[in-house]
Formats: C-alpha cells, sequence, structure tokens
C-alpha cells in the first residue's frame, strides 16, 4: 500500500470534483434521537458540506449502493414469434465517502461470495467496480465489537482510507485511481512526523474499550450447542421482522420473483433481499417449511455468521458493527446472544 498525506481542504476540493462527475454518496445527518443523538444515513449529497465525516455509525449500512433491496434483473416480453430476454447492467459511476474499517470489511466479505464464489454476480461486481470508495478511520461506535471480528482496520477493499491527524489525513492508497486521485489534489509525501502521529492515532484508537467478544472457537460451540435451550430464549422474543439483515452489511440472501403484466406481453424477473429470520424464508414448493419456527430461524443467522461462512472462508460473516442489535425492537444483540452462548458452554 501507498500513503500520503493530504491537507484537510484537500479532501473538500477531491470531494467537490467527484460531485460535479459522478453521484456521491456520504454520511449524512438525518434526524437526531429523543436523546439528542444524532441519526446519519448514506445519501447522496451535493457538497462536501452535507458530509458529516464525524458521524458514529449509520442505521443501516451502504450495502444498498452495491445490493438494492430490490433490483431488476431481466426484462422479458412474448409475442407471435416466441420471447425475449434483455438484461441490462443500470448503474451510474459513483463514489462513497467516509465508510468506516467495518463496512469496508463488509464490502470485502460480499465480494467473496458475490464476485469471486461458485457463482459471481455480475450486477455486484459492476457496481462494485464502479464506486469509488473512500474509507475513513473513527473511535468504536457504541456497542459494536468490530476488534473481535478483526474488521477495526483495513489494508484493501477501497481506493483511499483516511486516517484523520489534526491538521491533515494520512491518506492509504488502495488503487490505481486512489493514486490518481491523490495526484490530482497535490497530496504530500509520508513524513517521519507524520507516520509517528498516524500511529499514535493509531494506539489511541485501539486503546478504547469496546465488547470483547472471543470468537476464535464460536463455530465449535456452535456446533456444541446446536440444541440448547438458549435458542428458544432467544427466538422467542423474534419478531420475525427480518430488520437486522436489511440493516446488516454483509447479509446477502435474496428472493427471485416474476411478474407477468395482464396481457402476458411482457415480464420482469426482480431480486429482493431477504432475511433468514422472515418466516417463508425456509418455505418450498408444495408448502412444506424446513424452518417453521422462530428460534431456528434465529439460529441459522448465528450459524451462518459464525459458523457457515468461516467454514467456507475463513473468518466469520458478521464485522461487528452492532446495526443489527440497536434495530432489533426485541433486543436481540449479538454481543449478549454470543456470550450467552459461551457462558452456556462453560456451564
Ligand atoms: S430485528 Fe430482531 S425481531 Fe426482527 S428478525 Fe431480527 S432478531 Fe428478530
Ligand atoms: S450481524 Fe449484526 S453486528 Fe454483525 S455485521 Fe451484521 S449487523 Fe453488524
Amino acid at each position: 500500500m501507498l500513503f500520503r498525506t493530504l491537507p484537510k481542504d484537500g479532501l473538500r476540493v477531491l470531494v467537490e470534483q467527484m460531485i460535479g462527475e459522478v453521484e456521491v454518496i456520504g454520511p449524512t445527518r438525518v434526524a437526531d434521537r429523543a436523546d439528542g443523538r444524532p441519526i446519519h444515513h448514506f445519501l447522496p449529497v451535493a457538497s462536501f458540506d452535507d458530509i458529516d465525516l464525524g458521524y458514529e455509525t449509520t442505521e443501516y449500512s451502504a450495502k444498498t449502493y452495491f445490493l438494492p433491496f430490490v433490483e431488476s434483473l431481466s426484462t422479458f416480453s412474448f409475442d407471435a414469434e416466441g420471447w425475449r430476454q434483455e438484461i441490462r447492467y443500470e448503474l451510474e459511476p459513483r463514489a462513497i465517502v467516509g465508510l468506516h474499517a467495518c463496512d469496508v470489511n463488509g464490502l470485502l466479505k460480499l465480494d467473496k461470495v458475490l464476485a469471486r464464489d461458485h457463482y459471481p454476480s455480475p450486477y455486484y461486481i459492476a457496481r462494485r467496480r464502479n464506486t469509488f470508495v473512500v474509507g475513513i478511520d473513527h473511535e468504536p461506535c457504541d456497542g459494536g465489537f468490530c476488534r473481535s471480528v478483526h474488521a477495526d482496520t483495513v489494508t484493501r477493499g477501497c481506493d483511499l482510507f483516511l486516517t484523520d491527524l489534526g491538521d491533515r489525513y494520512f491518506v492509504a492508497i488502495g488503487s490505481d485511481r486512489g493514486y490518481s486521485a491523490m495526484q490530482r489534489v497535490g497530496s504530500s509525501e509520508v513524513s517521519e512526523r507524520d507516520s509517528d502521529d498516524y500511529l499514535e492515532v493509531r494506539r489511541h484508537l485501539a486503546a478504547i474499550e469496546q465488547p470483547a467478544i472471543p470468537v476464535h472457537h464460536l463455530p465449535n460451540i456452535l456446533d456444541l450447542e446446536f440444541s440448547s435451550e438458549l435458542w428458544a430464549r432467544w427466538g422467542g422474543r423474534c419478531l420475525s421482522c427480518g430488520t437486522c439483515a436489511m440493516v446488516c452489511p454483509t447479509c446477502y440472501c435474496y428472493g427471485v420473483t416474476e411478474r407477468v403484466s395482464m396481457d402476458f406481453a411482457r415480464g420482469r424477473k426482480l431480486k429482493r433481499l431477504y432475511s433468514c429470520n422472515l418466516v417463508d424464508f425456509a418455505e418450498v414448493a408444495g408448502g412444506h417449511n424446513f424452518r417453521p419456527d422462530r428460534e431456528t430461524r434465529l439460529k441459522y443467522r448465528y450459524y451462518h455468521q459464525h459458523r457457515g461462512f468461516v467454514e467456507e472462508h475463513d473468518e466469520p460473516k458478521c464485522v461487528g458493527c452492532n446495526r443489527c442489535g440497536r434495530a432489533c425492537l426485541s433486543g436481540i444483540n449479538p454481543v449478549e446472544v454470543i456470550r450467552d452462548l459461551q457462558t452456556e458452554e462453560r456451564a
């Protein structure tokens, strides 16, 4: 990786340049909670000043710009001659500014499944390749456990990654286009003082406490606790609303439906993100449901995050952002569920 430093104004110039050329998305303050804490969403911005780089977290991840909740896979038309299918990758180049390390790591996990695994998705790959990603370091967010799942730092997965050194940014360059962007806005070589300041910031971030969840034995513990009553305890609270998967940066399960016009002349194939907590997630033709109860579905979500994905990719799918815990109306929080599992195992 190459490193540079960038004056604070240099980032403003870079983002304003990008706004003139492509759609730019950034963390935007949209409202305040009752306790006064701000709520942020990743939204298109019209100016650098719309972006709040000091945000703590966003309610839902930027996944939606790579995996829309609903997308059209193809359209087809029928006539007396037969039928034709049209597939279009509808996208414009974009930039996303201000992703935290957990979210960049979330994209790396999606890459493993959607860009490199057995069935790469051309729709995802097209969006990923056409999105310029600028990440930024931050202090751990409320309830986040990214350090436990090794998602608190980034060495790849984005074009630029910024660390705030007070009057300037320390910039890790992750791609050719990131390097070109740095050339355009007058970045500087890294001095010894810059390196020292950067390491000091990293030490400061690493010293901030956050929930510690040892996950290295979790795949085995999950197997040992497959029949544990804790799944009924937690699952009994689940509303099967699917919110946890929608806000999660790494949940990618989906369903496909086909819609045909009333005159049978046209049709459309739609992909919708889905959640393994939804009641019909495992229902098959004929009406049989392999996971008819809430506890089995909730258990499956944890097994995919912390066992199945580990088996396939040697790392958990979860990046520890705790968006699911904050969004769950029933108070189902991954930190507590995993701690409960580990306590159960010791009991
Ligand atoms: S957000 Fe909570 S209640 Fe809703 S499906 Fe997820 S775990 Fe269940
Ligand atoms: S499972 Fe929860 S904590 Fe883990 S990445 Fe998804 S939303 Fe974040």
